[in-house]
């Protein structure tokens, strides 16, 4: 029977599991696959931790999520098409769930199956190589509570660790002599931390938008979002501004570009994240920017240069767990040798077709309608269920739009459910005056 390494437990991984466990319960033989997983529960990022920098291990947190995080996009376009949020929480819920919420719809639809039992806890991958001449990965990991490294020979490696966890961190002058605190976006864990303080997020990503939200809702003096090329351009409420980008910090004092100063008590760097797998052969690895479209990797999951080794979620995301299910059980199929790859020329044809296409997208909403076609495609080519991917992308638009209209009330708004039809019934709170995000008070009514 072939032996599958999978590297991560988060909602990717889990993906992958599900892929297979799916099959198998069709009566189809499966591959044995042993998942490794550094953390000791399931469920990547969506595990939340107080912990920072280096957890009781030693090991780097991976956690990048924090107190108060709610869904930044609808629930409706992340939704699993083979089990939706009205099976897992027996009624019809709101629209933007916090990340509690989100977590147990995340393991609820493997809870009740045997495959936790097919994961490593607290066990990292430290080492993946490919011997040509036995055609099978030595995968080399550490069980982290025994404090006991060995390796184990592998038939295929997919790689599911995620990319939203190793901080990029840029330097501007003066940051070693700031007076006030300065931290990176990942280790961001409680906005109470900062009311009544003058904050500053640099960056013009989600992570910027969002922490300046939660620290404007939990009562910061004001917030400063400073960019680099364009500035978000949101209605902000009165007390945030934006700045074109930090050029020197001196004391409080923060300089920009345009030559204006401000002081600041607090820098928060949402400067994005680098895709750091230093446990992989230089040859596998994924480098560079966070795109919609990743070199070298067919379908958006096979190695061209090894089509043994596969990536799920490794590209930026608009969809993700739905898109983690087409992804997973694309792969699922290459290995069980239901979708059979072309030639690599083929590959690296489909693969540059793919780039060139998102190199050439001018805005949101047609990164959104690309990564609904690429969605469509693996979809098509296996039994994952069908669903309404144009549907996903509409409310993706018409949450886009939302967010132009007021960024501090788009969590307000309800949205129709693409897989059962069920329109979202409203939150009994708005965003802004809800201030405990447990999941309790969430499905309260
Ligand atoms: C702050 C923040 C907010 C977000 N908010 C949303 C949101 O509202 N909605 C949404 O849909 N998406 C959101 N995302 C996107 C997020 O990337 C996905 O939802 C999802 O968590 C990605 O799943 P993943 O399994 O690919 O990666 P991860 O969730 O990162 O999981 C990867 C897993 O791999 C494990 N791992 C890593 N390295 C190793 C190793 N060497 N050995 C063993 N195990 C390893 C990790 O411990 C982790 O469990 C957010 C991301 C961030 C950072």
């Amino acid at each position: 029977m072939a032996r599958i390494a999978l590297i991560g437990a988060g909602p990717s991984g889990i993906a992958v599991m599900r892929a297979f466990q799916s099959a198998a319960q069709k009566g189809e033989d499966i591959p044995e696959i042993i998942c490794f997983e550094k953390q000791d529960d399931w469920g990547g990022l969506w595990n939340y931790t107080w912990r920072t920098g280096l957890d009781e291990h030693g090991e780097p947190v991976h956690c990048s999520m924090y107190r108060y995080l709610w869904s930044n996009g609808p629930k409706e376009c992340l939704e699993f098409a083979d089990y939706t949020f009205e099976e897992h929480f027996g009624k019809p819920i709101a629209s933007f769930p916090p990340r509690e919420v989100l977590w147990d719809y995340i393991k609820g639809r493997v809870k009740k199956t045997v495959v936790r039992d097919w994961i490593k806890f607290e066990t990292a991958v430290r080492d993946v190589s490919y011997s040509d001449d036995s055609g099978m990965f030595t995968v080399k990991v550490h069980d982290i509570a025994n404090d006991h490294t060995y390796s184990d020979e592998f038939d295929y490696v997919i790689h599911a660790s995620g990319h939203f966890s190793t901080p990029h961190v840029p330097f501007f002058e003066g940051l070693d002599r700031f007076s006030g605190r300065v931290l990176h976006a990942h280790d961001f864990r409680d906005a109470m931390e900062f009311k009544g303080k003058n904050v500053m997020v640099v960056g013009a990503s989600y992570s910027a938008e969002d922490i300046g939200s939660q620290c404007w809702k939990y009562g910061c003096k004001t917030v400063t979002v400073c960019y680099r090329t364009d500035p978000i351009g949101w209605k902000w409420p009165s007390n945030w501004e934006e700045k074109p980008l930090l050029q020197k910090v001196d004391g409080y004092t923060c300089h920009f570009a345009d030559g204006t100063t401000k002081d600041i008590d607090v820098i928060i760097l949402c400067t994005g994240y680098l895709h750091h797998t230093p446990w992989l052969p230089d040859n596998m690895r994924v480098s560079g920017a966070n795109l919609l479209w990743k070199d070298g990797v067919y379908k958006g999951v096979a190695w061209i240069d090894n089509p043994k080794f596969f990536y799920v979620g490794v590209q930026d995301q608009f969809f993700t767990f739905n898109m983690f299910d087409a992804q997973a059980w694309y792969v699922r199929d290459i290995i069980m040798g239901k979708i059979k790859l072309p030639s690599v020329e083929e590959m690296k044809a489909d693969d540059k077709k793919w780039s060139d296409r998102n190199a050439a997208l001018e805005g949101a909403e047609q990164q959104i309608y690309y990564q609904g076609d690429y969605v469509k495609q693996l979809i098509e080519a296996t039994d994952y269920p069908t669903f309404d991917i144009d549907g996903v992308c509409k409310t993706f638009v018409q949450w886009e739009h939302d967010k132009a209209h007021d960024i501090m009330t788009f969590r307000n708004n309800s949205h129709q459910s693409l897989m059962t039809g069920t329109q979202s019934p409203p939150h009994h709170t708005p965003w802004k005056d809800a201030m405990d995000d447990s999941m309790e008070d969430y499905l309260r009514i």
